[in-house]
């Protein structure tokens, strides 16, 4: 391909809010331009590269058995009601409604559009296990597009979904889909850390999450320098802390006026947070949770969504204890509690379910509601507490003699330098971006959505089902994140938008009949060549060709031309040396450099 005839605006500036090196590389080398926030037009360069991605993705994909669909983008706002989603994506999800005043969504994601589908088509067990893929758009009306095309509003996901007839099949699929995802990110160059990930409350049993270090990620990792564990801090364990018990002393209330927080507690009493017991409550809705029994909830009615839903609480209300220098980790709260979606009550709910004022809050006596401890409360037997009185504490107050909370686990947020919770080593933290994500679904779509097939039995049951998505943009920029320096992108072969790029110092007599002859030859021998025709001086080529960064970069000039057999410069973009290539066997020498880099990538992934 010819300079002059594709489309390659190169710039110098950056636009003001291109803040990270694949933005700014993006824009400058002419692989994408902003349409409106978050709105993003790949050029041909970018899409060359888009594809390779995208290839890499889809021929993994196949590679485990799935199988490629292509659904519309747009789906019917019935399905996202069936599900429950219509109200829980807020507005995050762009609605629209069509001329006849039917609602319609522009996909952020399509477990509903999938679901739908199957629902129509299963019947039989021998359907099963189904695992499907589209690559394809999304629109997610994020609050703050930023960093290019890493968080836009408009992306393109690969997204696969798989149904299954019992959890053995879905187990099985995760694993493939891990190790495909294993082998899509070593193809495309990118040092991915696999994490455990929350799976949520109506989650299964299973969710990894593939995150690239990034400053400006997210998430949270949490990592061991002694083994390999690694989790989203949502998801984080550690071993516990405990401090060696404290004497027991009675229960003491005391006056602690207008002192509301741990700190104003702990500059009060002369006291440390270690030594407080911090008790939050929180709002639950949709528990799925059987808390029939638990303090506060007698005569609370559970309900269906759907038919084959399981029975929920529409709202409930619990106390949640942690020592005071911790923090309550509200994914894990709402893990235990079977909940979707939880939230620090409302101050008047406080008042009303604690008989004080906020900030006063305590187990001691709490009876209205369940109380869920974290463990770390166990083993604190001369704590201070909020006594459940206006401007009133109690001091020495003992686990399991002055309150026993109606669960004890774990809710602790880990943080760094807590214990490895699988050898015991140091945690640490890193910041990252998410990639991609499998997960156990378990039954939230195909319940709610009422998917059945006949079993073996005849007896109808609901599948089981995954759900995995890789964001293909993100993706993409997270390759040029991990591969560029001062100068520009630097490709890995596998993804680059093209393989050899060629140089002529001026396009004019010998120097293009060689450039030329190069380009048809390396074309012919399946390199794919770019060709710098342009009338530019040599310098404006060399910093454009760093800047777009193809990996073999081919530099014709008079001076290797003359005297002798003709020759041509050879460089990798990534290194600094080159090499002279006699020009009637350079083509065959850089194909079969590159059918060997490729094959060496090959060994290396499989
Ligand atoms: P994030 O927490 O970054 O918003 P998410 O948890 O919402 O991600 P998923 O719903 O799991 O993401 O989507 C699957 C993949 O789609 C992500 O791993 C990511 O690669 C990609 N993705 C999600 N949102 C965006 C976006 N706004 N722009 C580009 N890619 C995205
Ligand atoms: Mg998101």
């Amino acid at each position: 391909m010819h300079v002059s005839q594709t489309f390659i605006p190169t710039r110098r500036e950056v636009p003001a809010d291109a803040v990270i090196a694949s933005h700014r590389l993006m824009f400058r080398a002419g692989m994408i331009r902003k349409l409106a926030n978050g709105l993003f037009a790949y050029l041909p360069l970018g899409l060359r590269a888009f594809r390779k991605v995208e290839q890499i993705i889809r021929e993994e994909m196949d590679a485990i058995g799935a199988l490629e669909l292509k659904p519309p983008v747009m789906a019917p706002g019935e399905i996202w009601k069936e599900s429950g989603r219509w109200e829980a994506m807020g507005d995050a999800m762009l609605r629209a409604q069509n001329r006849a005043g039917a609602d319609l969504v522009v996909s952020p994601t399509a477990e509903e559009a999938f679901t739908a589908l199957v629902r129509d088509e299963l019947s039989s067990y021998r359907q099963l296990p189904l695992l499907l893929y589209q690559i394809n758009t999304k629109y997610r009306d994020e609050l703050r597009p930023r960093y290019g095309v890493m968080r836009g509003r408009e992306f393109v996901m690969k997204d696969a979904y798989s149904y299954h007839a019992g959890e053995a099949g879905l187990d099985e699929t995760y694993q493939a889909m891990g190790r495909a995802y294993r082998r899509i990110f070593k193809r495309c160059g990118l040092s991915v850390i696999p994490v455990r990930a929350d799976s949520g409350a109506m989650g299964g049993s299973g969710s990894e999450e593939f995150m690239v270090e990034s400053v400006i990620g997210d998430n949270t990792l949490i990592l061991c320098n002694a083994c390999d564990y690694a989790a989203n801090v949502e998801k984080a364990a550690c071993r516990p802390d405990h401090p060696d018990p404290a004497a027991l002393l009675p229960l003491e209330p005391i006056d602690t006026p207008g002192v509301k927080t741990i700190e104003e507690l702990c500059v009060f009493l002369q006291t440390t947070a270690k030594d407080c017991i911090k008790t939050l409550i929180y709002r639950v809705r949709q528990a799925e949770l059987d808390l029939s029994g638990a303090p506060g909830c007698a005569g609370l009615l559970r309900r269906k969504n759907a038919p084959d839903a399981p029975e929920v609480y529409p709202e409930v209300f619990v106390a949640a204890l942690i020592r005071g220098d911790l923090d309550i980790n509200e994914a894990k709260l709402a893990g235990v509690l079977k909940a979707p979606e939880i939230a620090l009550a409302a101050d008047v709910d406080v008042v009303r379910l604690t008989g004080a004022p906020v900030g006063f809050a305590g187990p001691v006596g709490l009876r209205s509601l369940p109380v869920i401890a974290d463990e770390s409360v166990s083993a604190m037997t001369c704590a201070v507490t909020g006594a459940l009185a206006a401007d009133r504490h109690y001091r020495h107050t003992a686990y399991g003699r002055d309150f026993s909370p109606w669960m004890l686990t774990d809710l602790r947020t880990v943080r760094a330098k807590d214990r490895c919770p699988v050898c015991g080593g140091e945690l640490y933290e890193k910041k990252g971006n998410e990639l991609g994500h499998i997960f156990k679904l378990g039954y939230k779509y195909t319940r709610s959505m009422g998917v059945h097939f006949l079993d073996e039995n005849g007896k109808a049951r609901v599948p089981v089902m995954g759900s995995y998505g890789i964001g293909v943009d993100r993706a993409l920029a997270s390759v040029i994140e991990e591969h560029h320096d001062e100068r520009g992108i630097i490709w890995p072969l596998a993804v680059a938008p093209y393989q050899a790029v060629i140089v002529p110092i001026k396009y004019t007599g010998p120097v293009k009949a060689t450039a030329d002859r190069l380009t048809v030859e390396l074309e012919a021998q399946g390199v794919e060549t770019l060709l710098d025709d342009r009338d530019e001086r040599p310098g404006v080529k060399f910093n454009d060709a760093d800047l777009i960064g193809i990996p073999y970069r081919i530099v014709v000039g008079d001076k290797n031309l003359s005297g002798g057999v003709p020759k041509v410069e050879f460089k990798h973009r990534k290194d600094t040396g080159s090499q002279l290539l006699e020009v009637p066997k350079a083509a065959e020498t850089i194909a079969g450099l590159l059918r060997g880099e490729l094959t060496q990538l090959r060994r290396e992934y499989t």
